[in-house]
Formats: C-alpha cells, sequence, structure tokens
C-alpha cells in the first residue's frame, strides 16, 4: 500500500461565530488557550486538558475542535463548517512544530489520537481512536524511531482496528474473531504473547477485512484518516446510543460534542510503559484513597474495554514508585484544585507520565454523600455547596432495598460465583444475554439482568432497558462499571468464573447452567451473583449516618417544611423516622378498602342513599324499607367509627406534636362495590346456570359443563358445576342438582341486589362525578361520622398524655359555597360533641385546591380555610383535562417522547400552567389571609424538580410519600440555596 499525503481540502468562507463567551467565531483552541471554565466550548475532556496544560502539568500538546463546530456541521447538513477544515491543518502543523515530529512523515511520523468529549460525560457515545496516522510507511518510521518492531505492529494492529470500527462502522467481531483464532493457533494466552510478526500479519489482515467488508481500501492518507475521525466523533453526537443516553439523563440535544486531537504518548513501549484510570476517592464508598487500576505495556481501550483484567493501582507503587508518588502528587492537586473528587485517566511512556483526562468522577449514591460531608469536614467545600453536590435523586438509592443477608446464607448452594462490586444495590432479574432482547424482555413487561462478557457504548440500551448488570470481564473502571454507576443501576463486573455462551444463549457457573430468562439475583455492594430469586430486605436509614448529617445541614438552610402523605400509623412512624414535619395527607378511603371492613363498608354504601333520604323524613313518613335502610346504615357507620377512631388515634400518636391532615373520604362510593361488568357477568353465569338445570332431576353432567364452559370458559364454568354439586362430570349421570338451587338463588338475589345499587350509581365519568366535597354534601353522615372518630382518637391521645394536632381537610372545593355549607355542617357536629363531652377539641379546618376553580376562586375559598393543601394529581388531570388513570397508559409516554410535552406532568409539575394555577391560588389564598397555611399533596411533593417551584412560590410545606421524605429535604435546601444565590445575583 503506498501512501500519499493528501493536500489538505481548502475550504472558503469564515467561520460562524461563537456564543458562550470563548472568542466570536474561534473553532479551534490549543491545550494552552482553554481552561477549565470554557467546558460548554471545549467539551468536559477539553477544558480538563487544557486546565492541566496551564496548571504545568505533564500533558501532552493537542487541540480541540469546539462543540460550536460540531452543531455548524450538523446545521450544514453534515458538512465541516468553512474554515474549520483549514484550520485543523494549520493546528496539526503548529503541532509538528510542538513535537518536531510530521503527520504522515514516515522517517519521524507524529501520530495522534482523536477522542470525543461533550461537555457532559456520554458513556454511551463514540470512544477514542488511538494511534492515528499511521500507515505501512509510518509504521517503518515508528520502528526506526524506537527500535521496537513489536511495538509499532501492535500499534498498527490497533489502529485498523478500531479506526475500522469506530469510523468505518465495522463490528468488534470482524477483528476480535480473526483475533481470538490467531491466538489459538499460536498458542498465545495473553495479547503481549504475539510477535512482531504476527502483529504485522494480523494488522494487515484487519486492513484486508477493511476492504472486503467496505468495498474501499483502508485509508492510509492521515488527514484522510483525521477528518474521517473528526466527522465520525461528530456523527457519533446524533447517533442511536448518543441520543438514547441523553433522553435518559436528559441532557439537551443541542449542546454538541468537542473533539479532541492529542499527540499520542505510549503506554505499550515495554514493562516501563503502562496506562490506567483510578479516581481520587473510591467511588463506590467515598473513601478518601487512590482508587483505579492500571495495565502494564498496554494502551487505555485495554483498561476500558476490559480485554486484561487490570492489577489495582496500589501495585504501581511497588512497580513504578516514583511515577506513583508523582501521580499521587498531581491526582491531590488535580482534586483540590477542582475540589471536587477527580477521574483521572493517564499513561506512563518509557517512565515517563502523561496526564491525558481529568474530570469530576462519577460515583454512586453513598460516595457522592460521603464525599460531600467529608469534604466539608476537611474544610475544602463550605455546608451549602456539599448540599448542592448531592443529586436528591441519588438519595432514593440509599433508601432502596438490599439483599437479606440470612436468606443469602440459606441459599448458599445457589452462589453462582463472585465479581467485583461494581455498583451498588441489590438486583433481581431474568438473565438476558442481549441488549436488543433485554429490551425486549423489559417491554413484555419482565426484570432484567443484562450479562455480558464485556459491555461497550453498543450495550447502553440493554442498560437503560435492565435492574442490574453483569459482566464476565473487565475492571471497576470497564465500560460496564462506570455506566452503571452513572446511571444507578447495581452491577457485578469482572466474575471471571462465568463462562458466558452468547450463541447458546447462557451461562455456566461450574456445574450450574443459567439459560437466558431464568431468573438470577445480584448484589452490586457484595459481588455475588446468585442463581435464583433473593429476597431483599429494606435500607436501614439509620445506619446512614453521613446522609443523617448531610440532611441535618439540609434542615438548617431549607424553607420548605416536608410532610408525609400516610395513610397508617407504621407509615407515619417511618415518615417521621425520614425526618417529616407533619402528614399533609392521610387518604381516610384507603382504610376502607381492607379485607375485613369492606363487607361493612358496603352496607354502608348499599344503604348509604335511602337511609340519607330516610333521615330526613319524619318517623310517621318513614317506610319499612326506609327504617331497615336506616338501621343497617347506622350500625355500619357505628362500626366504621370505632374502626376508624382506632386509625385516627394511632397516626396522632405516631406524630405526636405534629399536624396530621385527614382528608375526609373523597373516592365515588362504587369504587368499594364490585365492577358493574363483573356483576353483570356473574348475574348472567348464575341465571344460566340455573335455567339450565331447571325442572331435571338426573341431568347429564358432561353436557352441562360442556354448555357452562362455551359460555363462560372453563375457570368459572368449574366454579358453577361444583356450585351444582357436579363436580365430576364422569359418571354421565348425577344426583340431582336440585338440592343446590338454593344456594344458587341466594347468590343470585345478592348478586342482583348489589348490581342494582351499582347500576343506580353508576356514573359516565366518576372522577367528574360525585365525589370529594359533592359526596359528603349529599351524603353528609359519611363525614360527619369521620369528624367524629377525628376528634375521638384525639381526645384518646390526648389523655395519654401526648400532643394530637388534627387538621381536617375537604377534597375537590371548586366553589366557596360547597366549603361554606359543608363547615357548617360539621362545626355543628362537632358542636354536639363538645355538648355531650363538655370538653373543648383542638382542630384546624382547610381545604385542598385541586380544581381549577377552586384556584381561581382561591381568595372567596380562603375566607372559610385555615389552610390550603394543592392536590396536584387532580389539578393536573383538570387541568390538562387528562384522565389520569388512562392517559399515561394510552398517549402521555409518547407525548413525552415524541416531545410535545417536555415531561410526564403527573410526575413533574407543568409550571407553566397547572404551576400557575398554583402560584394563583397562593396569590388569592394569602390576599383574604396573609398567613394562611398552604402545601401540597399530589404526586409532585417529592419531586425535586417541583419542589424547586413550590419553593418560589411561597408554600410552607411538600408533602410526599415516606421514602421520598429525605429526597424532599435536600431538594428544599437546594431550592432555598438557588433561590438566595439568584437574589444575590
Ligand atoms: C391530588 O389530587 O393531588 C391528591 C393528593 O389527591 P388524590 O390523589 O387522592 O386524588
Ligand atoms: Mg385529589
Amino acid at each position: 500500500m503506498a501512501t500519499t499525503a493528501r493536500k489538505p481540502r481548502k475550504t472558503a468562507a469564515k467561520a460562524s461565530a461563537a456564543k458562550d463567551g470563548t472568542q466570536d467565531g474561534k473553532l479551534i483552541y490549543t491545550f494552552a488557550e482553554g481552561n477549565a471554565s470554557m467546558r460548554s466550548t471545549l467539551g468536559g475532556k477539553g477544558a480538563g486538558l487544557a486546565e492541566m496544560t496551564n496548571a504545568g502539568l505533564p500533558v501532552p500538546p493537542g487541540f480541540t475542535i469546539t462543540t460550536q463546530a460540531c452543531n455548524a456541521y450538523y446545521e450544514a447538513g453534515k458538512e465541516m463548517p468553512p474554515g474549520l477544515w483549514d484550520d485543523v491543518v494549520a493546528h496539526m502543523r503548529k503541532l509538528e512544530q510542538q513535537t518536531g515530529k510530521g503527520f504522515g512523515d514516515p522517517a519521524n511520523p507524529l501520530l495522534v489520537s482523536v477522542r470525543s468529549g461533550a461537555a457532559f460525560s456520554m458513556p454511551g457515545m463514540m470512544d477514542t481512536v488511538l494511534n492515528l496516522g499511521l500507515n505501512p510507511d509510518t509504521v517503518q518510521g515508528l520502528i526506526g524511531l524506537t527500535g521496537n518492531e513489536r511495538f509499532a505492529w501492535d500499534a498498527w494492529r490497533r489502529f485498523v482496528a478500531m479506526f475500522g470500527r469506530i469510523v468505518l462502522g465495522l463490528k468488534a467481531e470482524d477483528f476480535d474473531e480473526p483475533f481470538e483464532e490467531l491466538k489459538h493457533e499460536v498458542r498465545a494466552k495473553l495479547d503481549t504473547d504475539l510477535t512482531a510478526e504476527q502483529l504485522r500479519d494480523i494488522g494487515n489482515r484487519f486492513a484486508e477485512i477493511v476492504r472486503e467488508k467496505t468495498g474501499d481500501e483502508f485509508p492510509t492518507d492521515p488527514y484522510r484518516q483525521l477528518e474521517l475521525a473528526v466527522r465520525a466523533v461528530f456523527d457519533s453526537w446524533f447517533g442511536k446510543r448518543a441520543h438514547d443516553y441523553r433522553e435518559f439523563n436528559r441532557i439537551p440535544h443541542d449542546l454538541g460534542t468537542a473533539v479532541n486531537v492529542v499527540t499520542m504518548v505510549f503506554g505499550n513501549m515495554g514493562d516501563d510503559s503502562g496506562t490506567g484510570v483510578a479516581f481520587t476517592r473510591d467511588p463506590n464508598t467515598g473513601e478518601r484513597a487512590l482508587y483505579g487500576e492500571y495495565l502494564t505495556n498496554a494502551q487505555g481501550e485495554d483498561v476500558v474495554a476490559g480485554v486484561r483484567t487490570p492489577d489495582k493501582i496500589s501495585q504501581m507503587r511497588d512497580a513504578m514508585p516514583e511515577v506513583y508518588t508523582q501521580f499521587e502528587e498531581i491526582a491531590q492537586r488535580l482534586e483540590g484544585h477542582y475540589r471536587d473528587m477527580q477521574d483521572l485517566e493517564f499513561t506512563i511512556e518509557r517512565g515517563t507520565l502523561y496526564m491525558l483526562q481529568t474530570r469530576s468522577g462519577k460515583r454512586t449514591a453513598p460516595a457522592a454523600i460521603r464525599i460531600a460531608v467529608d469534604m466539608v469536614n476537611e474544610g475544602v467545600l463550605t455546608r451549602e455547596e456539599a448540599l448542592q453536590r448531592v443529586d436528591p435523586a441519588q438519595i432514593v438509592q440509599l433508601l432502596l432495598p438490599r439483599f437479606d443477608e440470612a436468606a443469602k446464607e440459606r441459599m448458599g448452594d445457589r452462589l453462582l460465583g463472585k465479581g467485583l462490586n461494581a455498583s451498588p444495590g441489590a438486583a433481581v432479574g431474568q438473565a438476558i444475554f442481549d441488549p436488543d432482547r433485554a429490551v425486549e424482555a423489559k417491554e413484555a413487561g419482565n426484570p432484567v439482568i443484562l450479562v455480558r462478557i464485556e459491555t461497550s457504548p453498543d450495550d447502553v440500551h440493554g442498560m437503560l432497558a435492565a435492574k442490574g448488570v453483569l459482566t464476565a470481564r473487565g475492571g471497576a473502571t470497564s465500560h460496564a462499571a462506570v455506566v452503571a454507576r452513572s446511571m444507578g443501576l447495581p452491577c457485578v463486573a469482572g466474575a471471571e468464573s462465568l463462562k458466558i455462551d452468547y450463541a447458546r444463549r447462557q451461562m455456566r457457573a461450574g456445574t450450574v447452567t443459567v439459560a437466558e430468562g431464568e431468573m438470577i439475583s445480584i448484589d452490586g455492594t457484595t459481588g455475588e451473583i446468585y442463581a435464583g430469586e433473593l429476597p431483599t430486605i429494606e435500607a436501614r436509614f439509620e445506619d446512614e449516618h453521613e446522609l443523617a448529617t448531610l440532611l441535618s445541614w439540609a434542615d438548617d438552610v431549607r424553607r420548605l417544611q416536608v410532610w408525609a402523605n400516610a395513610d397508617y400509623p407504621r407509615d407515619a412512624e417511618r415518615a417521621r423516622a425520614f425526618g417529616a414535619q407533619g402528614i399533609g395527607l392521610c387518604r381516610t378511603e384507603h382504610m376502607f378498602f381492607e379485607e375485613d371492613r369492606l363487607p361493612t363498608v358496603r352496607r354502608m354504601i348499599l344503604n348509604a342513599h335511602t337511609a340519607t333520604a330516610a333521615r330526613a323524613k319524619s318517623d310517621s313518613e318513614r317506610t319499612d324499607e326506609d327504617r331497615e335502610a336506616l338501621a343497617t346504615f347506622d350500625a355500619a357507620l357505628a362500626e366504621l367509627e370505632k374502626l376508624q377512631t382506632d386509625d385516627f388515634a394511632g397516626l396522632f400518636r405516631a406524630m405526636d406534636g405534629l399536624p396530621v391532615v385527614i382528608r375526609l373520604i373523597d373516592p365515588p362510593l362504587h369504587e368499594f362495590l364490585p365492577s358493574y361488568e363483573e356483576l353483570v357477568a356473574d348475574v348472567t353465569r348464575l341465571r344460566t346456570t340455573l335455567d339450565l338445570t331447571a325442572g331435571s332431576l338426573g341431568v347429564d353432567a358432561g353436557l352441562v359443563q360442556q354448555g357452562l364452559v362455551k359460555l363462560f370458559g372453563t375457570k368459572d364454568a368449574a366454579r358453577a358445576m361444583r356450585k351444582l354439586g357436579l363436580s365430576d362430570p364422569e359418571p354421565a349421570l348425577q344426583r340431582s342438582p336440585a338440592t343446590d338451587r338454593p344456594a344458587l338463588e341466594a347468590e343470585l338475589a345478592e348478586r342482583e341486589e348489589l348490581l342494582h345499587a351499582v347500576e343506580a350509581m353508576r356514573e359516565q365519568n366518576p372522577m367528574l362525578g360525585l365525589r370529594g366535597v359533592r359526596l359528603g354534601l349529599m351524603v353528609p353522615d359519611v363525614v360527619k361520622m369521620q369528624t367524629r372518630a377525628i376528634l375521638a382518637g384525639a381526645a384518646r391521645v390526648a389523655a395519654e398524655g401526648l400532643t394530637p394536632l388534627p387538621e381536617i381537610m375537604i377534597p375537590l372545593v371548586g366553589h366557596v359555597n360547597e366549603l361554606r355549607e359543608t363547615r357548617q355542617i360539621l362545626e355543628a357536629e362537632v358542636a354536639r360533641i363538645v355538648e355531650a363531652s363538655g370538653q373543648q377539641v383542638n382542630y384546624k379546618f382547610g381545604t385542598m385546591i385541586e380544581v381549577p376553580r377552586g384556584a381561581l376562586t382561591a381568595d372567596e375559598i380562603a375566607e372559610h380555610a385555615e389552610f390550603f393543601s394543592f392536590g396536584t394529581n387532580d389539578l393536573t388531570q383538570m387541568g390538562f383535562g387528562y384522565s389520569r388513570d388512562d392517559a399515561e397508559g394510552k398517549f402521555l409516554m409518547q407525548y413525552v417522547d415524541r416531545k410535545i410535552l417536555p415531561e410526564n406532568p403527573f410526575q413533574v409539575l407543568d409550571v407553566g400552567g397547572i404551576g400557575q394555577l398554583v402560584r394563583m391560588g397562593v396569590e388569592k389564598g394569602r390576599a383574604t389571609k396573609k398567613d394562611l397555611k398552604i402545601g401540597i399533596c399530589g404526586e409532585h411533593g417529592g419531586d425535586p424538580q417541583s419542589i424547586a417551584f413550590c419553593h418560589e412560590v411561597g408554600l410552607n410545606y411538600v408533602s410526599c410519600s415516606p421514602f421520598r421524605v429525605p429526597v424532599a429535604r435536600l431538594a428544599a435546601a437546594q431550592a432555598a440555596i438557588a433561590s438566595t444565590e439568584t437574589r444575590d445575583k
């Protein structure tokens, strides 16, 4: 193959203007020209290289093509923006001068790496192309210069395969398979066992493979190689993998990626050379010690791809003590300089250390918290800075379930093996060996553990679909480990005892074989892998001391209080342990759904309307039916009152001294009854069964069964057969079913009665129907009973010497008159209680604002309320006109995918629309009552973004599920810090 360095392409017009405060229109910066603050222009990697260069650290010379150039490339329909290529060539000339080498010069070749680097680290994107500039001529130059033939041919074969895969789009297997074959043929265990000739031959074979697969010669002109590589980096920004990653991590699509062109330094020049990656603190635990790994006589890709299992960085201390000391010093300097844990890449070329990257390191939730707290104690960060360093979503991870240690011991025989504890947490799912099939399995509703020999950016979509990741090769800084940590996915990496067979879709561990689809459990905290499903246990919040410290700092800073939505004492206790300052929503109806209460609740409901009408009549006007309904209704209510009194007393006890907001019954009554459709089916089945058997003393059970199966399917038919005493259709003639008719008839009568009641209550739009305050006004006895239960529960707990603080909340108020009238009804009830007991009672009376009209008329409503709580679930439903029960399943997720909506508004408060209703509700409410206490109890109360908005509009508290309480404490503190900073600006 002959090489002629192609003349650089000339381009015409001037570059477009850069907008971010860097030099206008400048599309390339040398490392010496950049700095850490130019991240959006130079990307994280470029900004880090520039900062290190200017700090005098050993960085190979190079330059960065800006993110603006990438965006201009895309805007121009994937054409290099005017002037860019000339500029690249000019910078290559500068590099030639700096290094004294020539790009494409066979006598003294300059080689470069080309590396992508966006403002945010994106493991889903294009990696690095190393050794660019090599061709059969420059390889000879490299041999001449280094006197190391083996090294030069090793670089050549690496370059062809890497360029083929990353720039020309060939598959890794296209090169890996012939490479493994060669190793097998010559009995080489490791890559390093191959000879120079073998490496030369395989490199040339790789170039032939490129020709066979692409139809073109492998490009030997270095400038052509460079142009293709730069384009490939730009293109990778718009590729599917990167797109998916950005979607998942909510990174904007229009940031673009920078391209770094860096002079090559070689870690594969012998045993005094090497390459590695390291964190300044342990990214799993946060411990303050260098953490990482390195390989001697290797290039960077070997560490990350897990081709050879690397050594621990601490071993470098013995192998290369001087380099280690220098590296340790640099690591500390960089951490101090950036005031954050750093993720470093380095190469040692014949005993000389070069730094290739510094960036803030990804870390697990426990590590994030520990590092933030430690750095405050070390005097590096202020408390407020530490609070901003932890993502509230990470806290959830700490509170996630873990495997039960006792169960682990019991299931010791199911232990398949152990790998590296690469990303903590417990995960259980089907073992799936392919990323595409992982996505399919997830879509079919199955939990997935993605199992791979090693992962690469091609696997990211499978990782996104998985509950956990397991690999057989690679270390704690391998692709699988780094990406899993960043996603908060449990990961066990480098479990070398597993024999994974992609073709057979199975893995073997000793004598055990796990086929695809079988359940496995992985423990990312310990590295253990189990066959089957391991039971999990709750995390112990009280053992998370650093989290407690961080949250105590959050409590000092935040203005918003954090309350919890809890219906039962055990939830309230947990919420309180998590730091809840009150219960913001107890949905009383949840207690009605309990199995042993449901019959009483149903008796109450079935008689509610007749009894309510009867109560309005005089005794003489009442019919027998009225009297019976009233008696049954009152008896059911009395039973429920006792139960609810106990419920509320339990809540008040758990929340001694803290407010407890109890919302009176909200859903339509027929939600507590069987569904209309189910009842129609039951009644039809029973009627038909009775018809089929009517009048016959002897019956052919087989025929009856056939008829029933046809009508109702096997299961219901079997039930009917059992009822008829025809459980066994053989022999053909059975005893008469007539004896069972009374039972069937009784069941039919009961079902028919229920059906009539449900039919009468049935609504076309129950969510907009007789529920909430409307129900209380139509059937006041239920809410009166609840009020009595609340006050009796409070009195009982007060008698125990505790301090109950009940707050009664009315749902779904849209018109002030609804609230006024409800208040009158309930106050009359309270007056009766006070009169009867002779004791004063303390409680607050307030309302939810969850109907748009309620927000619009909040000034009127506030006249009759001591507090407001925004029910943003209903407010979103009614504000958007989306059914909260159907929208997410039917269209809403598509809306989000297609960017019709930026987020799911049932998860993240729609600030532009629903948020305006909240803002208006607050302003109008407080215009009437200056100190009106206002909270939020919709799902948004636990969402950090929505919490920031709640802070901004001046709510007093957010209320969320118990597990989100710690998240909300931190999010509320971050909101307070952010608003102070904005104000100060
Ligand atoms: C709401 O609507 O936001 C709310 C908290 O009530 P529910 O979800 O019970 O309707
Ligand atoms: Mg509601």
